[in-house]
This record gives structure tokens, sequence and C-alpha cells, in this order.
């Protein structure tokens, strides 16, 4: 049985095993039982499951570890599902009404197509109503945003739209340039295809001035060296 937390609990002898219903539903009953251990982390269990059913050894010394750290990097990189973007975005007052940009936020996210990485720059920018947040929030914001399996066209809606729900600036805009791994290492293979996705809420979907003064300093953010 499922505990609860992602792991078993055997249910009677030692070799008594209860498979989950994700594993009857794929159909890994077939698996020799060997397989199916009776201790341990159960996302781990599916990725030997998983290293098993493409003929590799598991015991070899170089796929020993290999379940658990690709459970913890399938962790690490859903764990932007649970992220409270209230909890992140500390406002201060302030009279300030002008363009805020924090541009070439590096970020990196997962394709829920084929569960790959892709990865490139965010651009953010806001003008306040009466609040502003600390400038390393909105790296924190698209970080933990992206952690998780999204397509690059809904990132950008969802940090735009986060941020206006918590800090109710007149508007912000988002721009992610991004390169993906299941384009650029299967299929197609195409890696130097870079998609560009754009949000642009209140006042930046009215006042075309406002996205020329983004990509400016968008720009000079590029110019900046220290
Ligand atoms: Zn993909």
């Amino acid at each position: 049985m499922n505990n609860g937390n992602g792991n078993h609990e055997k249910t009677g002898g030692m070799d008594e095993f209860v498979l989950s219903g994700w594993e009857k539903k794929n159909n890994l009953l077939h698996l020799p039982p060997v397989m199916l251990e009776t201790t341990g982390d159960r996302l781990e269990k599916i990725v030997r499951l998983l290293l098993q059913e493409l003929g590799l050894d598991v015991n070899d010394q170089h796929f020993r570890d290999t379940p658990r750290r690709v459970a913890r990097y399938y962790r690490e990189f859903t764990q932007g599902q649970r992220a409270r973007p209230e909890d992140i975005l500390k406002t201060f007052q302030s009279t300030s009404s002008a363009l805020i940009t924090v541009s070439s936020i590096d970020f990196y996210s997962l394709c829920p197509h084929h569960l790959l990485p892709y990865g490139g720059k965010i651009h953010f920018c806001y003008v306040p109503n009466g609040r502003i947040v600390g400038i390393s929030k909105i790296p924190r914001l698209v970080h933990a945003l992206a952690a998780r399996p999204v397509v690059q066209e809904d990132l950008v809606e969802n940090i735009a739209d986060a941020f206006m729900n918590v800090v109710n600036p007149l508007g912000c805009a988002v721009k992610a340039i991004a390169k993906h791994d299941c384009v650029a290492a299967r299929g197609v293979k195409c890696p130097s295809a870079a998609m560009t996705t754009k949000a642009m809420r209140g006042i930046f979907q009215e006042k075309q001035f406002l996205c020329l003064q983004f990509e400016e300093a968008v720009a000079e953010g590029g110019t900046c060296v220290r």
C-alpha cells in the first residue's frame, strides 16, 4: 500500500508487496519481482526500472547511484509546483512611478512534453503603483515558477499574473528567450533555434512607449559590465 509519502508499506510476509495504482495502470506487473523493492523511495525505484527497461546494468559503478541522483533532480525541478508568490514578493512603500527593469535573469525550466530542460534569459519590468519589491525577489519569483514542467508560453504569463496579483503595479511585462533541449538534442535537432515569449499586463497593453523603454532597458542591461 502507498503510505501517502510516496513509499510502499509491506502488508504481510517478507516478500509480500502491493503495487501502487500507478504501477498497475502502467503495466509494470510483468517485471521480475527482484525489481520491486520493498523499501526505499518510490521515485528512485521508478528510475531504476527505467534503467533496467533500457537494458542497463543498475549495478554498474556509474549507474549504482543514478536512481537517487535522478529522483533528486526531478524533485528539484518540480518543487515550483508548490511555490507561493505571496511568500516571495515582499513589498515596500514607494512614490516611484517610473519603469523598473530587471534584465538577464538566468533560468531553467522543464518542458512538460518531453521532461527535458530549456533555459535562457528572462527580462522583467513593471511600473509601481505605490509599492515596489526588493530586486532579488524578481529572480526568486522567476526561479520558483520555472522549477516545474511548464511550457515557455505559459511561464511568462504565470510570472506576470503572479506579480500583478501580489504587488498590484500599474502594469508589468515579461520576456523570455530560451533554447530547448527537446528541440536541440532530439526530433528536429536544431540547437540554434531560440524561442521568445512575452506577456504584458496593465499599462503595458496600452502604452507602446513603455514597451520600447523596456526593450531599451534590456539592451542597456546587456552592456552593464561589472
Ligand atoms: Zn519539449
